[in-house]
């Protein structure tokens, strides 16, 4: 930019230059015509000056020729005859007919006039006139005496021309004089003048000017004769004749003058006449200064108008410049912008033309291609993409070119073999004449397309994974809208089709108790616990079951909680080996009847329940008699047997309600809830009967007998714990087996209740 502004300015400059020398020619020619002009106008006026002059000059010479002759005449007429009566009118007679001659004179050696052509002169004496005086100081007869000018009797200046009269031996006589007429000059003078500013002059060889026409005041009489005068110029330069320019002293102009003297040869005048003729200087150049004027006018006008013009141009052209510079900076900035913008946008641009040839591709879309900026201007779709590629992508290049937006997915092989994945938009260049072209804006969304597949994999595997696994696995939305079951979900709830509950509240679908207990625990979870709930149900299919659900709160990205995901189990195995392991743990694994510990906390529970509620209690220790006897005599097996047969009679003969329990080896207990003292000495008796009454028939085929030893004690007081009450009818046992066995004995207390005796 800079060198391109240089360039203009030393254009400009050049211009100027040009421009500048023109004018100088122009002005060069001009002046040099008007100089060429100025010299010619001089020399045309030197030249008609001079003719002037000359005329003036021949036409006096012509005089004075004449005057010479009349005067030598004269002379010769008064050598032979003297002066006679008739010569006076002689005299008068030359005058009137010579137009030059005014006066003519005949003085004698003394000056005195000897005859006149005026008579009134005859008889005066003009000896101390310069005209007597000059040719008596040198009578030289061949001489024409020119005098300076004098001032006349009449008053007027005049010239007297004069021959000297010799004596009869040579010596000085006398003068014959003509004054010459002043008239006749002015007449000869003015002919001359052409142009109203000139005029004529004329003067003796001394300097005194005789006359000048036009007549001017003061002029005749003046002395010329001044250093730098024409007249003192002309003489100094002893030419005869001469153009000169400069101040005139007479009238102290500016003036040219054509100066000559006239001084015949053939005359022999003593001095010469000097005539000058002359024009004002500036009317001489008044035609050409006008020229001047105008040329210059003309010129002025000229160069102002080419300077003004141009000056005008330059700066046309320095605002096309300056407005050219500011579109080319503000293209190339637009161009930049654009550059940038589809190199770094994270997508490959293009545009290709009706034709389908390139016009425009970004960096990455060359990078894909592998092509540089110059391979891939101007070429054809086919060429780059392929013919199979091109094939695949043509319906919707017709589309674009339509004018319709294209928007589609292509996977493609890649340059290094692996697939790659783009999403295309082909957006149609539409303007007034329909569509030009279309932009290709393709973005490379392998990374996207593989997280995708990847995460629809996972998905399905997950998906997989929740549907065939045995338990229940649920989604709901944090308001319990059920969003995903799988098949053992569905199963439990006992639902044909996901489509039955999704979408449903969980708490529509499911029964109240469970209803109750998740509604906690979803509030856990939505406060972003992990809860836990276990629980039995009833009246599904499969019957009485136990389930358990775990469930932790789902999050989104941003850690909102956005449901919870459920996983419920059915736990029925677990518990049911949990209650047959509790079974074990309480029962005598012989008799099935209660064991010590746990008839224990069952009696306690009766006892307890019975001083809450009020009402009767009482409580049987029973020992097998002999029982030793029984394991000597049969064996340890048989007495096992006789124990089970024992604790089926006391079942089968005892109520539901009473609890029955093994306590040692062959002693059991029995605790018997709302039964007095007096009913319970009835129930053992008829227990000891019933035993005593059975038989176990032994391997041998023989019946084996066997009774019961039976103590009873009766709750009597708030005051009283299990231990005591037991430990009441054991001691009444004891007494039962002191007694002889097979009896029933109660307890009898301190304060006289007494013992009761019932049996064999
Ligand atoms: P008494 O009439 O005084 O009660 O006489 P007894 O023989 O029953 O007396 P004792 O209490 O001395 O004997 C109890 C016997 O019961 C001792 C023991 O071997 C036997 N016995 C204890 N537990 C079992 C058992 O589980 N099975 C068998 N077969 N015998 C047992
Ligand atoms: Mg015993
Ligand atoms: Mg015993």
């Amino acid at each position: 930019m800079p060198d391109l502004h240089h360039l203009k300015q030393n254009s400009f400059f050049t211009q100027w230059l040009i421009l500048g020398f023109a004018l100088l020619i122009l002005g060069g020619a001009a002046g040099f015509n008007l100089y060429v002009d100025r010299g010619r106008t001089e020399s045309r006026e030197r030249g008609r000056l001079l003719t002037q002059a000359r005329v003036i000059q021949e036409n006096l010479e012509q005089n004075l020729t004449a005057v010479s002759r009349v005067l030598a005449d004269l002379r010769k007429e008064v050598l032979q005859r003297k002066v006679t009566p008739g010569l006076p009118d002689r005299l008068k007679m030359l005058t009137d007919a010579m137009p030059g001659i005014r006066t003519l004179l005949i003085l004698d050696g003394d000056g005195t006039v000897l005859a006149s052509s005026r008579p009134d002169l005859l008889g005066g004496n003009f000896a101390y006139r310069d005209y007597f005086k000059t040719p008596r100081q040198n009578p030289d007869p061949e001489m024409l005496f020119v005098s300076p000018p004098f001032k006349t009797t009449l008053g007027i200046y005049g010239i007297n021309v004069a021959r000297t009269i010799p004596g009869p031996r040579g010596e000085f006589a006398g003068i014959i004089v003509a004054t010459l007429d002043p008239e006749y000059f002015n007449i000869l003078m003015t002919s001359v003048l052409y142009a109203p500013d000139m005029w004529a002059a004329i003067a003796h060889g001394d300097g005194i000017q005789f006359l000048m026409v036009p007549e001017r005041e003061g002029q005749a009489g003046k002395n010329l004769a001044q250093p730098g005068s024409f007249f003192t110029r002309h003489r100094d330069s002893g030419k005869e004749t001469d153009v000169l320019t400069g101040i005139a002293y007479a009238t102290g102009e500016e003036r040219m003058m054509a100066v000559r003297s006239i001084q015949t040869a053939k005359l022999r005048q003593d001095k010469p006449l000097i005539v000058a003729v002359g024009r004002d200087l500036s009317a001489v150049y008044a035609a050409w200064r006008k020229d001047c004027q105008i040329q210059g006018g003309l010129f002025g006008l000229i160069a102002l108008g080419f300077t003004l013009g141009l000056y005008a141009y330059q700066r046309r052209q320095r605002e096309f410049a300056r407005k050219e510079a500011e579109v080319a900076e503000a293209r190339a900035a637009e161009e930049r912008f654009m550059k940038a913008l589809t190199d770094n946008i994270p997508g490959m641009v293009a545009y290709w033309n009706r034709d389908l040839r390139c016009g425009f591709a970004n960096k990455a879309y060359l990078e894909w291609f592998g092509k540089t900026p110059e391979q891939m201007q101007g070429i054809r779709m086919q060429d780059l993409m392929g013919d199979e590629l091109f094939h695949k992508n043509e319906p919707f290049i017709s589309a674009a070119l339509r004018g319709e937006r294209q928007h589609f997915e292509r996977t493609l092989t890649k340059a290094d073999g692996s697939i790659g994945y783009t999403w295309a938009h082909y957006i149609p260049d539409l303007d007034a004449d329909g569509v030009r072209g279309f932009f290709a804006l393709v973005s490379d969304i392998t990374d996207v397309k593989r997280a995708q597949i990847a995460l629809a994999e996972s998905e399905w595997t997950l998906k997989t994974i929740i549907e065939t696994e045995p338990e229940c696995v649920k989604v709901l939305a944090a308001d319990g809208t059920l969003l995903q079951m799988n098949r053992a979900g569905l199963d439990l709830i006992e639902a044909e089709s996901d489509s039955q509950v999704i979408g449903h509240k969980l708490t529509e679908i499911v029964s109240p108790p469970y209803r109750d207990a998740f509604v906690d625990l979803s509030e856990r979870v939505n406060r972003g616990e992990s809860g836990m709930l276990e629980f039995e149900i009833v009246g599904l299919k499969g019957g009485h079951r136990w389930l358990d659900t775990h469930a932790v709160p789902m999050r989104d990205a941003t850690g909102q909680i956005t449901g919870l995901l459920g996983v419920t189990r059915d736990i029925t195995a677990r518990k049911k080996a949990e209650q047959a392991l509790e079974q074990l743990a309480q029962t005598d694994f012989l008799t099935n009847l209660a064991n010590r510990r746990h008839f224990l906390i069952l009696a306690e529970q009766e006892l307890s329940r019975t001083l809450r509620y009020g009402g009767a209690l009482s409580v049987l220790m029973m020992d097998i008699d002999h029982f030793k006897k029984v394991n000597d005599t049969y064996g340890h097996k048989t007495g096992d047997v006789v124990l089970q047969r024992f604790g089926e009679l006391s079942r089968q003969t005892l109520r539901e309600i009473d609890v029955i329990g093994r306590i040692g080896g062959e002693e059991f207990a029995v605790v018997l809830p709302q039964t007095d003292g007096e009913h319970a000495l009835e129930v053992a008796e008829r227990l000891r009967r019933s035993i005593g009454d059975a038989e176990v028939v032994l391997d041998q085929g023989l019946p084996l007998h066997f009774t019961v030893s039976i103590g009873v004690a009766t709750l009597t007081g708030a005051d009283i714990n299990i231990d005591t009450l037991l430990s009441q009818a054991d001691q009444a046992l004891y007494k039962a087996k002191k007694a002889g066995r097979n009896k029933v004995c109660a307890y009898e207390h301190r304060d006289g209740a007494s013992m009761k005796w019932h049996g064999a």
